[in-house]
């Protein structure tokens, strides 16, 4: 059966672009008989504000969509710390306890997601008495997975090379886990066989079809869909004016007809689709 997920981080209001998300991801497998799900990905420290969950479910529900919830990433860091002492055993990951700052100083150079770290922590061994962010060393990696691949309904069939992004952290200095590894670890539980989300974040699905590959977890296909951007051509925000989810509901405005407007590709002026 397929299986799709919506996994909002609790930081912020959702907006337009989230309910657009959600929507497809919904009905793409609605429509064939499956499983829409939802997570709450709320392991960002001081970011994660609990209460937006409440608020997220009702955003949802207003939208007319229909899902099961799975715990949240929250109550998970258990399987986050074992897989992530897996990975320091094999010799796969190891501690950087650089700043922003040094990295910067480093002259490093730039990739799809900002600055690619340098590398200089490579090689150190785990001091328990520092804290420190835990990097993948991705040549590492990539010599023993060899030659992967990974699917996208609309873009196709794609090698993974994820060696433009460096030396990824699994585990940040503050929390037991990434975004990257929380995520892959939270789709192969939940049995999710699609990975539905934008395009803004296709790039990244290299680094999470090598951990895939390292952790022998199943391998879902992924559709990676346009994303919603303002006038100035940037995803929207809130910070940047594009009203919440919640302030449209709470404004008595008609979720489900919001919904159809958005199945239909009907945007508010100013808002259109890119595909990237
Ligand atoms: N929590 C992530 C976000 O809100 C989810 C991204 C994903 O679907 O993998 O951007
Ligand atoms: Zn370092």
């Amino acid at each position: 059966m397929i299986v799709s997920r919506f996994a909002p981080s609790p930081n912020g209001s959702l907006h337009l672009g989230h309910a657009y998300a959600a929507i497809v991801a919904h009905d793409l497998v609605r429509e064939r008989g499956g499983r829409f799900l939802l997570r709450i990905e709320d392991i960002d420290g001081e970011r994660s504000r609990h209460e937006l969950a409440d608020e997220f479910r009702a955003d949802l529900e207003w939208l007319g969509l229909e899902w099961e919830e799975v715990p949240a990433q929250s109550t998970r860091l258990a399987s986050y710390e074992e897989t992530a002492r897996e990975l320091l055993h094999r010799g796969l990951l190891y501690p950087c306890t650089c700043t922003r700052a040094d990295i910067q100083a480093a002259e490093p150079r730039f990739g799809p997601e900002g600055a690619i770290y340098p590398g200089t922590c490579k090689g150190r061994l785990l001091d328990p008495e520092k804290p420190a962010a835990l990097r993948l060393d991705v040549d590492r990696a990539m010599a023993e997975v060899g030659e992967i691949f990974w699917e996208d309904e609309l873009a196709g069939l794609i090698m993974a090379d994820p060696r433009p992004f460096g030396d990824v952290v699994l585990v940040r200095k503050d929390a037991p886990a990434s975004y990257h590894l929380a995520m892959t670890l939270d789709d192969a539980a939940d049995g999710v066989t699609l990975v539905t989300r934008g395009q803004d974040l296709f790039a990244l699905t290299h680094v999470h079809r090598v951990l895939q590959a390292l952790l022998d977890l199943p391998v879902p296909d992924w559709h990676h869909h346009p994303i919603l951007v303002d006038e100035t051509g940037q995803k929207l925000a809130k910070r940047r004016g594009s009203p919440s989810l919640a302030d449209r509901r709470l404004a008595g405005e008609d979720g489900r007809e919001l919904a159809d407007a958005l199945r239909a590709e009907e945007f508010p002026t100013g808002i259109s689709l890119v595909s990237t």
